[in-house]
C-alpha cells in the first residue's frame, strides 16, 4: 500500500480538471483498502472520496481529503440456474469492458448500456441508465464495505432504493459504503429492448436481418460515437443534468405554453427532455473560453481543453437560471460536484 500525495486528479476525471488531491491511494483488495482506513493519514484526513473512472463527477476546487481509487478487478460466473447466469464483477473493472464480456458470452440484459464510460462499481450509484435499460432491471446484490463499522455488507436489489438516476448510495448512505463487487442476474434468453430512441433506425441502416443482443449492442455503439463526444477527446462527464420529472398539470400547462415541448410519460407524471429545454434556451452549441455546451447533445457540458472546474459549473448554474426563467422548471445536476 503506497500513499501519494498532491497529486494531480486530471487523468482520474473525465472533464480532465486539473484539481490536486492532498492524499492519494489505490487499492485492488478488500484487505489492501481495510490497511488504508488504518493509516494514521486516512484518520486524520478531512474527508475522502471513492473514485471509480471519474466520469461523473466535476472537481471545482482541489480535493482536501483522501482519494481513495477502486482497482478491485475480476469477473466471475458464480452461479447458473434455468433461466439466469449470475455474474459478479470487481468494482474497478471498466463497465464497457463487463458489458462486452457479457455479449460476448451470451449473457443477456447489459447490451443497451454499451459503451458507458466509467467503473462497474459505480454502476449502482445512479442506477445508470441508456435507451430504456437501467441497471436495476438485472442488479442481484453487491458487496460493499462500510468504513465506519469496518463490516462487508451485501445489498439486494430491493435494499438499494433504485430510482431515476437514484439510489440509496446517494441520499442515505452517501459516502458511507466502499462498493467492492456487483452481481448482475443475466437472461439466458435475451429479451430485446429496441422501440428507444435511434436504435430500431440504426439496426436499420445496419441492415440486420437476425436480431441479437449483439447487434443490439453495437447498434448502440454506433449512436453513441456519433452523437456523444469522446472524453478522450473533448472532456466532459455525459448528461449534466437530470431530465426532470414534473407533474400531470404542470406538463398540461407548459404543452400548451410550447406544443413542441419533447416529453415522455413517466410512472403516472411526465418526463421533460432537459436536452430540448437547454436548446431553445440558446446554449446548444455556446462556448465561453474553453467551457462550452455541446453542439450535437446540450444536456453535456464539455470543456474543451483548460476549462476551470469553476467555469463549467459557473455555466451550468446560468443553464439552470434561464431554464427555470423560460419554462418554471427547475433542472438538477447529475454530475456529482466536488
Ligand atoms: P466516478 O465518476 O468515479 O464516481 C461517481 C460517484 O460514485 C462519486 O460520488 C464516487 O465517489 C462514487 N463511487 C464511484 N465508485 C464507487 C465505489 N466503488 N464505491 C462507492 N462509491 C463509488 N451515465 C448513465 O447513467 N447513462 C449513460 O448513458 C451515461 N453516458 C455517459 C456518456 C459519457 C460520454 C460520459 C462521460 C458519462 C456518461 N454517464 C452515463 C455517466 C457515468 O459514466 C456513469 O455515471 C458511471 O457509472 C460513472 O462511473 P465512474 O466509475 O466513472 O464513477
Ligand atoms: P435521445 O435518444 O436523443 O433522447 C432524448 C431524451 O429523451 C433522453 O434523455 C431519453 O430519456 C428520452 N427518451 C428517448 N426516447 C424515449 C422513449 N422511448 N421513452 C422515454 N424516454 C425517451 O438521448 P441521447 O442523449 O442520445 O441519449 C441516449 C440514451 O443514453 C438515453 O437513455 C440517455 O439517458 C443515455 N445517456 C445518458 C448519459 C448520462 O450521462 N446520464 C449520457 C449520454 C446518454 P432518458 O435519459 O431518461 O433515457
Amino acid at each position: 500500500m503506497q500513499i501519494q500525495h498532491d497529486i494531480s486528479l486530471k487523468p482520474y476525471n473525465s472533464f480532465g480538471i486539473n484539481a490536486i488531491a492532498k492524499d492519494f491511494a489505490d487499492f485492488d483488495s478488500v484487505e489492501i483498502l481495510q490497511e488504508i482506513l488504518e493509516d494514521k493519514i486516512y484518520l486524520q484526513a478531512k474527508n475522502d472520496l471513492v473514485l471509480g473512472g471519474g466520469s461523473n463527477l466535476l472537481f471545482t476546487k482541489d480535493f482536501n481529503g483522501f482519494v481513495l481509487k477502486n482497482n478491485i478487478r475480476g469477473i466471475e460466473c458464480i452461479a447458473a440456474d434455468e433461466l439466469y447466469y449470475y455474474i459478479q464483477v470487481g468494482a474497478g473493472e471498466q463497465w464497457h469492458q463487463f458489458v462486452m464480456h457479457c455479449v460476448a458470452h451470451n449473457y443477456a440484459g447489459l447490451e443497451n448500456l454499451s459503451l458507458i464510460p466509467g467503473n462497474a462499481g459505480a454502476s449502482p450509484m445512479q442506477n445508470i441508465g441508456a435507451y430504456g435499460v437501467e441497471i436495476k432491471d438485472c442488479f442481484y446484490s453487491l458487496k460493499a464495505f462500510h468504513k465506519k463499522d469496518k463490516t462487508i455488507v451485501a445489498f439486494k436489489n430491493a435494499d438499494c432504493h433504485f430510482g431515476y438516476r437514484e439510489s440509496i448510495f446517494k441520499n442515505k448512505y452517501k459516502d458511507a459504503f466502499v462498493i467492492l463487487s456487483v452481481t448482475f442476474r443475466l437472461n439466458k434468453k435475451p429479451v430485446f429492448h429496441t422501440k428507444y430512441g435511434a436504435i430500431e433506425k440504426e439496426l436499420e441502416a445496419m441492415n440486420v436481418k437476425d436480431l441479437s443482443i449483439q447487434q443490439i449492442s453495437q447498434a448502440v455503439i454506433n449512436i453513441r460515437k456519433a452523437k456523444l463526444p469522446d472524453p478522450a477527446f473533448i472532456g466532459n462527464a455525459g448528461s449534466f443534468f437530470k431530465n426532470p420529472v414534473i407533474s400531470n398539470e404542470q406538463h398540461e400547462n407548459l404543452k400548451a405554453a410550447f406544443p413542441q415541448i419533447v416529453s415522455f410519460p413517466f410512472q403516472d407524471q411526465f418526463k421533460l427532455a432537459a436536452a430540448w429545454l437547454i436548446e431553445q434556451c440558446g446554449w446548444k452549441g455556446y462556448r465561453k473560453g474553453d467551457a462550452g455546451c455541446h453542439p450535437n447533445q446540450p444536456l453535456v457540458l464539455v470543456n474543451y481543453g483548460q476549462a476551470t472546474g469553476t467555469e463549467i459549473f459557473e455555466l451550468s448554474e446560468k443553464i439552470i437560471e434561464s431554464v427555470k426563467a423560460t419554462f418554471q422548471v427547475q433542472l438538477e445536476r447529475e454530475v456529482n460536484i466536488y
